[in-house]
């Protein structure tokens, strides 16, 4: 099972709609809850999403819409009795911010903390990159093994169905049909979290090749002066890092509260990402609180 669960979606201060922001990544058996802004603990509720779920809490940085819903979500989890470790990653710059934040939260859970400095994969699959904001920020990358898609008609024509299937996918080779000869290879599938950033070189990293982006998107295109002056992506820019990327869905969220109609912001990312497509084509939605987005179809590459 894999999805995004949008909690909240909203920059700086909530509005009558938006909930500050906060999302939920699940993804096979690991539960991602990355940058809980507050309120976050009654919008698991609404959403349905247990605190058994999280195995894992992920920080872009340590701006309160990103982390002040934390110290509620670790009572929570203490008050459900949540025995599985659950590690906080965040950077390193943050450390007094987040002690303070688990400290208010009490001792009941076994929470590992998990600073990082620098790029680097900080769980298997899990990658941290630099952004460009305010404050030390990085953005996440979860990344799936490549694998191999199997195409029908090959195997067919290797006489292959039923358990000799399964077996071939396990051992990769049965009666000398290697799995190499029956499929083509696939790309693993990628998430990939810009959240608070100008643009810049970690935004496009990440983004690369991702089936699911999920990026900032404050402001629309005609407050990019506010944009450029408090690090923040414009909606035109998120299409564009979208767009260059080849990503297959870019999900917009953290509006400004200035914003009640966000549809000029899809579109304005849209066209962007339109106008840099190189393949595919990127779709783009707005998130709104209590969204769930199912992971696009992996894309086989052509042999
Ligand atoms: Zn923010």
């Amino acid at each position: 099972m894999r999805e995004l669960v949008v909690l909240g979606t909203s920059s700086q201060v909530p509005t009558r709609t938006r909930n500050h922001n906060g999302y939920l990544l699940r993804w096979d058996g690991e539960g991602l809850l990355l940058d809980p802004g507050e309120g976050t603990q009654r919008q698991m509720i609404h959403a349905g999403v247990a605190t058994s779920q999280i195995s894992r809490i992920c920080l872009t940085h340590v701006h309160g819409d990103h982390c002040f819903g934390l110290p509620g979500v670790l009572s929570r989890m203490a008050v459900d009795g949540v025995e599985q470790p659950v590690h906080l990653h965040y950077p390193a710059s943050g450390e007094e911010t987040v002690r303070a934040l688990v400290a208010v939260a009490g001792r009941s859970v076994d929470l590992r903390l998990c600073p990082h400095g620098a790029a680097g994969e900080v769980a298997e699959g899990l990658d941290v990159v630099p952004l460009r904001h305010r404050v030390e920020t990085y953005g996440y990358r979860l990344r799936e093994p490549a694998g191999r898609s199997l195409v029908p008609e090959r195997l067919a024509a290797a006489g292959l169905s039923g358990p000799a299937v399964g077996r071939l996918q396990r051992e990769g080779e049965v009666d000398g049909v290697r799995l190499e000869d029956v499929s083509v290879p696939r790309p693993g599938q990628r998430f990939a979290f810009v959240m608070d950033t100008a643009v810049c070189e970690g935004a496009d990293e990440l983004a690369e090749g991702a089936d699911m982006l999920v990026t900032e998107c404050t402001f629309a295109d005609d407050d990019a002066g506010l944009a450029a002056e408090y690090s923040h992506l414009t909606a035109g820019q998120a299409g564009a890092i979208a767009g260059d990327a080849g990503a297959g869905l870019l999900v917009l969220t953290h509006f400004s509260s200035r914003y009640q109609d966000v549809t000029p912001l899809v579109s304005q990312a849209q066209a962007q990402a339109d106008a840099r497509a190189q393949t595919g084509g990127t779709r783009v939605v707005a998130a709104e609180d209590l969204d769930r987005f199912g992971f696009p179809r992996r894309r086989a590459l052509k042999q």
